[in-house]
């Protein structure tokens, strides 16, 4: 878990001015005040949307602004009132004054809250009017609208945890396919706490993946770094397994697959149960003809059935990334697809 920060101005928007006009007509100079109020400014409005795991939207734009409010016109013509601004955000952020400190929201699911109010307009000289003032100049300028900074803050939960014996080449796939910088190197426990990043998909499809480290045999049971590590992937919805293809354990990758699972099992039945996705990595590193042995080796030793896929992947050169994103997305997403969304 880890907290993504956003820092932005909002400003709702002023009100529109009221209007000085008086009533025109052929032979009358000047007729009584007609001038109109103005509309009221846009509100800036946090929404929550399901959809949103990240404030990553929110990266390189600083200013958040409604619309002004239209001026009063003349012919007691009131202004339209501004759109308000509806700012989509993920559950769980927590939206504070920036300059105060104060909490001012905490959005869960479906909650929406107006963080902005936009300006009143203003009154027009037909306001004014009065039994001891037939023809008043006067109008009133919108209100400003408020404007404060924020700051907000999300605790990121991964959606998607890879899993895997060191070295398999966890570090070295999350890097690939997210601007994650994880440590990279050949030999275990190069990675000491849980890394994320967010592989975008396209423009509006991402993942927001935690590399699992330190899973070694025992870790169930306590040994290692095994037990803190664990607790992150309970609250993730996919395992991604990576295999190295030619382990430098002298096991087969059906070997090691099996010791994983059994840590897994051994942790939490809840967590065994998880969909995973099967990986088998660092394929760059042989030929063609040996991949397809490999991929069909793995196939047999675990007995997988035919609507089981292996992803057969290279976390240093990318290839087969984007398939298995693409997959673990669409198990993520599974329920929505089914129901139409
Ligand atoms: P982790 O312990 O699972 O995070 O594994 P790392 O990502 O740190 O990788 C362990 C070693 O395997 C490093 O030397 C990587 O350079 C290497 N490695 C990782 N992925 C690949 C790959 O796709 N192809 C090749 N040839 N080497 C890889
Ligand atoms: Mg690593």
């Amino acid at each position: 878990m880890f907290i993504d920060r956003a820092r932005i101005m909002v400003f709702a928007g002023k009100g529109g001015d009221g209007k000085v006009a008086f009533r025109r007509a052929k032979g009358l100079p000047k007729g009584g005040p007609n001038g109109g109020d103005g509309g009221r400014g846009g509100d800036v409005i946090l929404r929550v949307d399901d959809g949103l795991n990240t404030l990553v939207d929110f990266r390189g734009i600083y200013e958040w602004k409604a619309a002004d409010g239209e001026g009063g016109g003349k012919k007691q013509c009131t202004g339209a009132d501004a759109d308000d601004l509806v700012i989509r955000v993920p559950a769980g952020t927590v939206v504070y004054n920036e300059e105060t400190g104060d909490e001012l929201a905490d959005l869960g699911p479906g909650d929406s809250v107006v963080i902005a109010k936009g300006g009143k307009g203003g009154f027009g000289n037909e306001h004014f009017k009065s039994a001891v003032n037939q023809t008043p100049r006067k109008a009133t300028p919108g209100e400003p609208g408020e404007v404060f900074p924020l700051r907000l803050e999300l605790k990121v939960i991964a959606e998607v945890g890879l899993v895997g014996l060191p070295n398999a080449g966890k570090s070295t796939f999350l890097k690939s396919v997210t601007r994650a910088d994880p440590k990279i190197a050949d030999y275990p426990f190069t990675t000491l706490s849980p890394q994320l990043g967010i592989a975008h998909i396209d423009q509006s499809r991402r993942l927001v993946i935690a590399d699992i480290p330190g899973l070694i045999q025992g870790a169930s049971g306590g040994a290692g770094l095994g037990h803190d590590f664990l607790r992150h992937i309970e609250r993730t919805k996919v395992i991604i397994h990576v295999l190295d293809v030619e382990p430098d354990n002298a096991l087969t990758p059906a070997e090691n697959y099996r010791a994983i699972r059994d840590e897994l099992a051994g942790y939490s039945s809840e967590l065994a149960e998880k969909p995973e996705l099967i990986a088998l990595n660092k394929l760059d590193l042989m030929t063609d003809e040996d991949q397809q042995e490999a991929m069909d080796d793995l196939r047999t030793a675990l007995q997988l059935d035919a609507a089981t896929e292996i992803y057969p992947i290279s976390g240093a050169t990318g290839i087969g990334c984007p398939q298995l994103l693409e997959a673990a997305y669409k198990l993520l997403h599974r329920d929505r697809v089914e129901s139409g969304w």
